[in-house]
């Protein structure tokens, strides 16, 4: 994956020093904080604990960080894992029966889940119990273990993954939304005042025009550029810093990576597509899992490209970017374009 757009939380410390703590310090996604404020309320009225959340959305978007608010909110702790790291139905087991009545349990990637670690998280939803099975063969034995009553709240990139049985057990279920260039430069403003930067107000709309709509991207853009603005100017990301900067991260005036520029490329080489998934991510030398669930939902939502039964297809922007047109050949070659 491309540098500037790798959301792998590989900086952990840096993102939990910005990660906002409350709603107030959350901009954006306004229709699932208002939601979520309700349902808080409601639960804290009732003195249990809050349904079942499943958050979905493209990485980055702020899955985790609400998990953290609606946990803070509810006054509970929260214990984290991730779908891969419950391999088995003992590490669920072992979280479940020593968590307190009412805490949340925050499962991230939960699309990763194991069948058999999923079906014992059902009666464990449900109610509060789970019959696990020890040892095995002649010495088999189903043991009964009672949980305190949790929330369960999951995160997925992938919510199409998940079975219908499991989604159906979330009583909350909200997708995560894009954010508008107005929220990010909240954000940013927000982020460069925790970490002491001194950013112009056009230094921010940049980087908030250029960081693909994501949080995530838009904090790491900061740190970066906070970088060039020591070194090339007085300190101050002002807008031709952050110009400067992103071009170095290689991104374009357009917001778009190396990896978005190289996948239109290749549909504009096969005339626009349709192109097979496969086909597309052994050109670009990208993983397929990574096309479909980091690059591929901006570029489509922007309108640059079209998912169709047959493949992924060139779409009316992403012609204008290239200078090209559908069925012919560019108007001004794409060789120098970025
Ligand atoms: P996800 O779990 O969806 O991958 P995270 O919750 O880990 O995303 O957020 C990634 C980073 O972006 C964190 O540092 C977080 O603080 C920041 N972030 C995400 N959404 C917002 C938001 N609405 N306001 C401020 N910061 C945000």
């Amino acid at each position: 994956m491309s540098e500037s757009l790798n959301t792998n939380s590989t900086d952990k410390a840096f993102e939990n020093r910005l990660r906002p703590k409350s709603f107030d310090q959350f901009p954006g996604q306004d229709r699932i904080k208002d939601n979520l404020g309700i349902y808080i309320s409601a639960a804290k009225k009732r003195q249990e604990p809050i349904d079942h959340i499943l958050f979905s959305g493209p990485p980055g978007l702020g899955k985790t960080t609400l998990a953290g608010i609606v946990s803070e909110e509810m006054g509970v702790e929260m214990r984290t894992t991730s779908g891969p790291a419950l391999e088995r139905p003992a590490d669920l087991a072992g979280l479940l029966t020593s968590m307190q009545e009412g805490e949340v349990l925050f499962i991230d990637e939960i699309h990763r889940l194991g069948n058999v670690v999923e079906e014992y998280l059902y009666s464990a939803m449900e109610d509060w119990a789970i019959d696990i099975v020890m040892e095995s063969g002649l010495y088999a034995k189903s043991v009964h273990l009672t949980i305190p009553r949790f929330t369960l709240i999951g995160a997925t990139t992938r919510e199409g993954l998940l079975s219908a049985p499991f989604r159906a057990r979330f009583g909350i279920l909200e997708r995560l939304e894009y954010y508008p260039p107005e929220h990010l430069v909240t954000i940013i403003n927000r982020s460069a005042s925790i970490l002491g930067i001194s950013i112009e107000e056009d230094g921010a709309l940049e980087l908030a025009r250029r960081c693909r709509g994501t949080p995530r991207i838009a904090n790491r853009f900061l740190s970066r550029v906070r970088d060039v603005a020591e070194v090339k100017g007085d300190g101050t990301i002002t807008l031709e810093i952050a110009q400067q900067g992103l071009s170095m991260l290689g991104v374009d005036p357009f917001g778009l990576s190396d990896m978005d520029r190289r996948l239109l490329q290749t549909l504009l080489q096969h005339d626009g597509g349709p192109v097979g998934l496969k086909t597309l991510a052994m050109t670009v030398g990208e993983s397929d899992d990574t096309l479909e669930n980091v690059y591929e939902p901006f570029m489509i939502r922007e309108g640059l490209i079209s998912k169709t039964p047959q493949g992924r297809k060139l779409a009316p922007r992403g012609y204008d970017i290239l200078k090209a047109k559908p069925g012919g050949t560019t108007s001004e070659g794409t060789g120098n374009l970025f």
